[in-house]
């Protein structure tokens, strides 16, 4: 499956590097299809590519590419690698000049074939036209970037359900401490997000070991099942407490110090939770 996903990734990746379905091929010096783990979770679409990223031919490689790794490195607490980077368009605009509708209109289809290998289960939008794209894909009403930013919105996209959260462009930021402040303030939101979609699939996973008695939980009587799912439902609310408590503090802002206490508050909790349940 893996190795499926990695030739139809390169394929899509050849298709762009001599596409010339638009004019921007024309001043290119390369085109940037984008770059991660097959397999990632999150998946940030910034909107083209700019002066570094053409020389490079790689995405997010200028200033605002290092912001970005900052902020996925501090927030999210990931590497470069295990997130997928790209653009809506594939091609630099001259003078970094915003890509026209009907160039993002003729561009998506490359997109749009890269987020269904990947099957992201969260979706970062930096900036308006990533954001507009998303939306708009996905039958939703696009009401500016201000309004929408920092919320997490549950899109159909094309068939493919995935959490969208849409942000500034990093670019945008640089040199707007008011716009960094959002920024970093949204990625917390995506840092949430991550960690409800961690809690929801464990969850999930052995709420199913429950039900089909799992591996190491043969489930023998009705007395030794009622007795596995009160212990499985008071962990899964304290999770649920947890989180929301959590989540209240990181909207409300605070001091990196107390942030930590409470994500490691979480950590000690989920290793709590399955150490519980590996011993049921
Ligand atoms: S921007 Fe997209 S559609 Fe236009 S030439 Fe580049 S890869 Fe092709």
């Amino acid at each position: 499956m893996g190795s499926d996903k990695i030739e139809v990734l390169d394929s899509i990746a050849s298709e762009i590097r001599v596409c010339r379905r638009c004019s921007l091929w024309e001043k290119r010096k390369n085109a940037v299809p984008g770059e991660g783990s097959i397999d990632a979770q999150i998946m940030f679409i910034g909107e083209a590519p700019g002066a570094n990223e053409d020389i490079q031919g790689r995405p997010f490689v200028g200033a605002a590419g290092k912001l970005l790794d900052k902020l996925i490195n501090d927030v999210l607490r990931l590497e470069r690698g295990e997130v997928y980077i790209t653009n809506v368009v594939k091609c630099r605009p001259p003078g970094n000049r915003d890509p026209t509708s009907i160039e993002i209109q003729t561009c998506a289809s490359y997109l749009e074939r890269q987020i269904r290998v990947i099957s992201p289960r969260i979706i970062v939008a930096l900036g308006r036209h990533s954001t507009k794209y998303l939306f708009e894909a996905s039958n939703m009403h696009y009401s500016g970037l201000s309004r929408v930013r920092g919320k997490t919105f549950n899109l159909n996209f094309m068939g493919l359900q995935v959490k969208v959260i849409p942000t500034y462009h990093p670019a945008a930021a640089l040199y707007n401490p008011r716009l960094k402040d959002y920024l970093e303030k949204d990625f917390l939101n995506v840092k949430i997000a991550v960690r409800r979609e961690n809690t929801s699939g464990f969850k999930q996973m052995r709420i199913n070991q429950f039900f089909n008695g799992g591996r190491g939980n043969p489930l023998k009587s009705n007395a030794e099942k009622r007795k596995i799912y009160r212990r499985l439902k008071g962990i899964r609310s304290r999770i649920k407490a947890a989180t929301r408590k959590a989540e209240r503090f990181y909207l409300e802002g605070g001091d990196v110090s107390v942030k930590e206490r409470e994500i490691k508050k979480l950590t000690k909790l989920k290793r709590k939770m399955r150490e519980k349940f590996r011993n049921l």
